[in-house]
């Protein structure tokens, strides 16, 4: 029986990584929950999973969970520093990081301290700040093992193998509602567009992150911190039919593939398992239903955002945290109709060109350099100086 934790149970991978766990009761048993405000969310899932510990960040919602889990064996915390208490309990085994952005980082931190292992959906965490998170999981003899679907696919292709035996890893990317279309395009789309993913069900800023192709250049910094692999081995490439989840060369010119279905279920339940890999009744594939796999060059020129996330990992130190919070605040303003399509790459390219930058972190920087890019990027948006 493996105690979980789930940070972020709200979510779509949380609300699936739950799905799974009801689906193998005798292997997995929840001892955290936490939401930041989809309270009657958390509540329910409190009821039906009785965990130890459940955490609200938004704190105005703490008197409605308090009330309705009140008589329950539950102890309701809330506020963004309980996440650290809920990543660090004595009983966890394990914690899932699902929660969506940068917020992740201070639990990440405070669960490898406790040495939990951690199943790491929440890639922002490794974008913002991949060598200290990788140099805490190495020292606390910590294991990172991801959810994130390409990921877990190079995960599963190394097992067996050294990771100084890569060559080469090629990510796979659907390419987005957008695959296909020029910047005269992009320059009208609406968040409606934005959201219809055409592969994958998700949270609003993973979906729109897809439809940028930010998600893909953070997937690269995430690959790069988790396999310990240079630029130069880390290539996209643009799988529209989203089954092929990625492939790893090895240097004797060997290459493995791991396939699947598009359904997050199966990494979470892969990641969860580890080291296991445990019976699942998942819907199989059907190669008779994919006649054709098609695989072609990622549109850079069009999709600004891919490059920009090569260009910050290639410039290291708080670069990629930059990026990062930028990313966020751009998303969240084109999610709220302050921003178009394609004025979100301005202002991460600004904010990349403009913020200190400094070339060896510590967390206190990662923090102020989130902190400040945030304030920066939505002054550049609400002043509008940019061609957005
Ligand atoms: P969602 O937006 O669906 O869920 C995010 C979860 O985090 C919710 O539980 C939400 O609570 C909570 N949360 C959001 N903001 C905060 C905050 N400021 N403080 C504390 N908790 C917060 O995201 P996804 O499940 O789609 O994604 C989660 C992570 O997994 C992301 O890093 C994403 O990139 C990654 N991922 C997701 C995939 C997917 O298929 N969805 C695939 C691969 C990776 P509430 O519900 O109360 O808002
Ligand atoms: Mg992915």
């Amino acid at each position: 029986m493996k105690n979980i934790t789930i940070l972020g149970s709200t979510g779509s991978i949380g609300t699936q990584a739950l799905e799974v766990i009801r689906a193998n009761p005798t292997l997995y048993h929840v001892v955290a929950l936490s939401a930041n405000s989809n309270a009657a969310l958390l509540i329910e899932q409190s009821m039906e999973f009785l965990p130890e510990v459940v955490v609200i960040t938004d704190d105005s919602k703490y008197a409605a969970v308090k009330s309705a889990l009140a008589g329950l064996p539950v102890k309701v915390l809330a506020g963004e520093a309980a996440l650290c208490e809920a990543a660090s309990l004595e009983g966890s085994d394990l914690v899932l990081t699902a929660l969506m952005g940068s917020v992740g980082l201070r639990p990440t931190i405070a669960a490898i301290e406790a040495k939990k292992t951690i199943a790491l959906a929440n890639k922002e965490t490794l974008v913002v700040a991949g060598e200290l998170i990788t140099r805490l999981a190495a020292q606390h003899g910590v294991k990172i093992i991801p959810v994130d679907s390409e990921h877990s696919a190079i995960y599963q292709c190394l097992t067996g193998e050294r990771l100084d035996t890569i060559e080469k890893i090629y990510i796979t990317a659907s390419g987005g509602p957008f695959r296909g279309k020029d910047r005269n395009f992009l320059a009208g789309v609406t968040k409606e567009q934005a959201l219809k993913h055409p592969n994958w069900v998700m949270g609003a800023k993973i979906t729109i992150d897809s439809a940028s192709l930010m998600n893909k250049g953070l997937e690269v910094i995430e690959a790069k911190w988790l396999f310990n692999l240079d630029i130069s081995q880390i290539d996209v490439i643009v799988h529209p039919q989203s089954i092929v989840h990625s492939i790893v060369q090895f240097n004797d010119g060997s290459m493995k593939a791991q396939l699947g279905l598009p359904d997050m279920k199966l990494p979470i339940h892969y990641a969860m398992a580890f080291p296991e890999r445990i019976e699942s009744k998942f819907p199989r594939f059907n190669f008779l239903d994919y006649p054709e796999f098609t695989f072609a060059k990622a549109d850079m020129d069009t999709f600004r955002n891919l490059g920009l996330a090569y260009t910050a990992l290639e410039k290291g130190g708080n670069m990629p945290c930059i990026i990062n919070a930028a990313n966020e605040v751009v998303v969240d303003a084109f999610l709220n109709d302050q921003i178009g399509f394609l004025g979100m790459s301005d202002v991460i390219a600004k904010c990349m060109s403009d913020l200190p930058f400094i070339a060896e972190p510590g967390l206190d920087n990662y923090l102020e350099t989130d902190e400040l890019t945030r304030i920066f990027a939505r002054e550049l948006v609400t002043k509008k100086h940019l061609a957005i």
